[in-house]
This record gives structure tokens, C-alpha cells and sequence, in this order.
């Protein structure tokens, strides 16, 4: 079984803040990460690995300094790490990101592409099904936990609004996976130790086939006009002393008024 996980980095929005005036983000001092659901992805794949001998490759686009996640993946057990880095894939929107990363996955041959449901820095949760799309391969979005049935087929766990829904898929194909459904193990120390030492495959927009408009600022049709902070919210009002049967009754009274039921 041969598996890839797009894994991205992205800087830690615990310790973000907003520029008050310009309503940009203050990224100077703020530790860059390995994006949570795709540490969840990366945990799905060692498994299988575990498991199975599955063959895990990682794959992120980014910055030369983006190799420090693929680090982190050799120390947590990956097999292969690849660098897509050109300053031609700057300024790249979600299309011409997932229509770049599917370009490099054509020169890959896998059974299971794994990616993050959603990146906390641009959080559209659009990368994995556009892959998905470009590849024309059957996806499953959602996902808390993956096994396999027989050869080629997967029995995954989807969450939903309300619950989840148990689905078979069959291979090759592409999960998107959430954090919650999994606890992402430490990198070993020998793995810690080893990792300079593994290779890191480059690639630029040579290596990979691809059309120079759909690339980059220059294939990306996302605009942004204008981000700002939510203002406060106006002060909630607040009843002292009521009964329980007195509070339900005040409750469907403020969800009648709105016409919620
Ligand atoms: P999501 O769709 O939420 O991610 C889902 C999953 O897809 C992730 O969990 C991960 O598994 C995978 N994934 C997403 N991105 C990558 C990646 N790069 N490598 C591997 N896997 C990935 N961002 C920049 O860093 N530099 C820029 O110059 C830049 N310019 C932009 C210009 C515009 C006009 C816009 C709108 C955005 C720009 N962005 C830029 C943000 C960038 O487009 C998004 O961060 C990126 O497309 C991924 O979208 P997302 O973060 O919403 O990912």
C-alpha cells in the first residue's frame, strides 16, 4: 500500500494577533507548525504502516523553511519527504494551490492520498476535494478513522453535523481527515536524531507538468478586497433568580421572537 499525505505548514494561530489598524495578521515572532489535521492525516498513515508496511510519502508546497515539517515527519516515521518550493507558486489561491500539488502527485504513484480537512491559517477546507477533482478520484471529506476491508477497500468513519456515518470506499482515493479523530504520536528519538540525515526531494515547476498561467498569483482568481476584526458584541442580557421551568420559558420565548421555532 502506498500512501501520501499533503501536509502544510502554517504559522501557530494561538499566538496570532490582529493588526488593530491595518486588520492584517502580525506573523513576525509567531512559531510556524505543522498544520493539526494533517498531523491527524499523517497519524492515519503510520498506522497503516504500522499495520501493513505501508509506504508513506509526504508532500507539502511552501518556502524553503517548509522542510522543517517534513523533518518532523521523517522523526515521526515517514518513508519519503518532498519539497514543492518555486517562487512561481507564490501568491497561489486554494485552485492554483490543489492544481500545483495535483501536478506533482501525477509523478507519484499511490493507493491512498491523505490531506488535512482544513488549514488553520487559510481554513477553506477546499485543497483536498480540489485535488480530489483534479484527479478525478473518489473522496471521502470528514474523516476521524480509516481500516482497511480486504485489498483495496477502506471502511472510514466520516463525521457529520450530527454523528457520523460509516462508508466504504475503494482505493485509490483521497480522505480529508480531522484532528479530533486521532492523537498524533511523537516524533522517536532515534527518528529525531536520523532526520537531517534523510533526503528531501525538490521540486520546482520544472519537475512537474504544468500550464505557467494556472500557477501562482497569476492562476489564482481569489480576490481579497478587505479583512477586518469582529467587533464586539452588544452586552447579552442577563436574568437573575429565575426557576428552571421560568428560564426554558424565556428561552422559547427569545427563539420565538426570532422565528427559530
Ligand atoms: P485548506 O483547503 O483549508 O487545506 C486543506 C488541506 O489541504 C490541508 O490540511 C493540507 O493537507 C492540504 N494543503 C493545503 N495547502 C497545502 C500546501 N501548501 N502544501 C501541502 N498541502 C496543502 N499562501 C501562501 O503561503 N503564500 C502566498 O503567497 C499566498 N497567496 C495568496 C493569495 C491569495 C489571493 C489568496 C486568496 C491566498 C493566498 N495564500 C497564500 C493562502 C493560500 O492560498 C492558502 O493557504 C492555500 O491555498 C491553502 O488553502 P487553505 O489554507 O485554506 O487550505
Amino acid at each position: 500500500m502506498k500512501i501520501v499525505v499533503c501536509i502544510k505548514q502554517v504559522p501557530d494561530t494561538t499566538e496570532i494577533k490582529i493588526d488593530p489598524v491595518k486588520g492584517t495578521l502580525i506573523r513576525e515572532g509567531v512559531p510556524s507548525i505543522m498544520n493539526p489535521d494533517d498531523k491527524g492525516g499523517l497519524e492515519q498513515a503510520l498506522r497503516f504502516k504500522d499495520e501493513f508496511g505501508a509506504h508513506v510519502t509526504v508532500i507539502t508546497m511552501g518556502p524553503p523553511q517548509a522542510e522543517a515539517i517534513l523533518r518532523e515527519a521523517y522523526a515521526m516515521g515517514v518513508d519519503e519527504a518532498i519539497l514543492l518550493s518555486d517562487r512561481k507558486f507564490g501568491g497561489a489561491d486554494t485552485l492554483a494551490t490543489s492544481y500545483t500539488l495535483a501536478a506533482a502527485l501525477r509523478n507519484l504513484e499511490f493507493d491512498l492520498l491523505i490531506t488535512g480537512r482544513q488549514a488553520i491559517d487559510g481554513d477553506t477546507a477546499q485543497v483536498g476535494p480540489q485535488i480530489a477533482e483534479h484527479l478525478d478520484l473518489p473522496q471521502v471529506t470528514y474523516v476521524e478513522d480509516a481500516k482497511l476491508l480486504g485489498d483495496k477497500t477502506l471502511e472510514v468513519k466520516k463525521a457529520t453535523e450530527t454523528g457520523y456515518e460509516i462508508l466504504e470506499v475503494d482505493m485509490p482515493c483521497v480522505l480529508t481527515i480531522l484532528a479530533s479523530g486521532y492523537e498524533p504520536r511523537y516524533m522517536s528519538i532515534s527518528g529525531i536524531m536520523e532526520t537531517f540525515e534523510r533526503p528531501i526531494t525538490l521540486w520546482s515547476s520544472e519537475n512537474i507538468s504544468v500550464d505557467p498561467e494556472h500557477i501562482g498569483l497569476k492562476g489564482s482568481p481569489t480576490r481579497v478586497m478587505k479583512s477586518f476584526t469582529r467587533g464586539a458584541k452588544a452586552k447579552g442580557t442577563l436574568y437573575d433568580e429565575v426557576t428552571p421551568e421560568e428560564a426554558a420559558d424565556i428561552i422559547v420565548e427569545k427563539l420565538r421572537e426570532k422565528f427559530i421555532i
